[in-house]
C-alpha cells in the first residue's frame, strides 16, 4: 500500500493519530493546520489524496475544495472531507462542491482507511497496486522487494523509497527539491548532496552485472528514471 496523502486539519491530535497510522500503512503523509498554508504546501507535495477538515480557522473546507477544483493542475485531486456531527446539510453541499467522500468525526482509523482505499482505487489504481515495473526492474510495495531481470536485489530503506518514487513516474525529470519533498517529506534538514549519495547507492544496487543504467542524471535539472 502506498501513495501520498495530505491532511488539512486544525486539531493536532487528529493529525497525529491519522498520520501515524497512515505511515504504518506505507503512505507518505504531510499536513497543515490551516487552509492557506495547506493550499500552498499541498501543491508542492503533489498528494494522491487530500483529507480535508470542514471547519478551519481561516478558510472553510468548501473554500479549499473549490480552490482546488478551479486549479488546472490539481482539479482532479481526490478529496475526503472530515466533518463534525450535526453538519448533515453541509455534507450535502460538500458533495455538491466536488468532494469525493466524507466521514463524520469521531471515526475509526479502519473506517478512514477503507474510504481512502476505495477513493484511490477509483482514481488511480496504480497507487494502490502492489507492483511497479519499468523495463527489467520490478518493485513490490507490500513485500518491500526489488527485482532486476527477475533476480532479487537488496536496497536500503531510503533507496527503496527513492526507487518507488521514480517508478511511479518513469521518464519524468525531478529536481533535487522535488525529490527531497517526496522522499523525505518530513525532513527539512536534508541537503542536496545527501540525495546524490542515495542516488549513487541506488544505482549501485540496481546495476547488476553491467546491466543498462536506468537512472539518468540531467545536468542542472536533476534525475529521472531513463
Ligand atoms: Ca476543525
Amino acid at each position: 500500500m502506498n501513495g501520498k496523502i495530505f491532511i488539512i486539519e486544525d486539531e493536532p491530535s487528529i493529525i497525529q493519530l491519522v498520520q501515524h497510522n497512515l505511515e504504518k500503512e506505507g503512505f507518505l503523509v504531510a499536513s497543515s493546520t490551516n487552509g492557506n498554508d495547506g493550499l500552498k504546501d499541498l501543491k508542492k507535495f503533489e498528494p494522491n489524496l487530500l483529507l480535508l477538515d470542514w471547519m478551519l480557522p481561516d478558510l472553510s473546507g468548501i473554500d479549499i475544495c473549490k480552490n482546488i477544483r478551479n486549479n488546472s493542475s490539481h482539479k482532479n485531486l481526490p478529496i475526503i472531507m472530515l466533518t463534525a456531527k450535526g453538519e448533515e446539510e453541509d455534507k450535502i453541499k460538500g458533495l455538491d462542491s466536488g468532494v469525493d467522500d466524507y466521514l463524520t468525526k469521531p471515526f475509526s482509523f479502519n473506517e478512514l482507511l477503507a474510504r481512502i482505499k476505495a477513493v484511490l482505487r477509483r482514481y488511480d489504481p496504480k497507487v494502490v497496486s502492489n507492483s511497479l515495473e519499468f523495463e527489467d526492474l520490478k518493485l513490490n510495495r507490500f513485500e518491500k522487494r526489488v527485482f532486476r531481470k527477475n533476480i532479487e536485489i537488496q536496497v536500503g530503506p531510503t533507496e527503496f523509497r527513492l526507487l518507488e518514487f521514480f517508478l511511479s513516474n518513469p521518464k519524468r525529470v525531478y529536481s533535487r527539491d522535488q525529490i527531497l519533498e517526496n522522499v523525505w517529506p518530513n525532513n527539512i534538514n536534508v541537503e542536496s548532496r545527501t540525495i546524490d549519495v542515495h542516488i549513487r547507492r541506488l544505482r549501485k544496487s540496481i546495476n547488476i552485472d553491467k546491466t543498462k543504467e536506468l537512472i539518468r542524471t540531467v545536468r542542472s535539472s536533476g534525475y529521472s528514471l531513463i
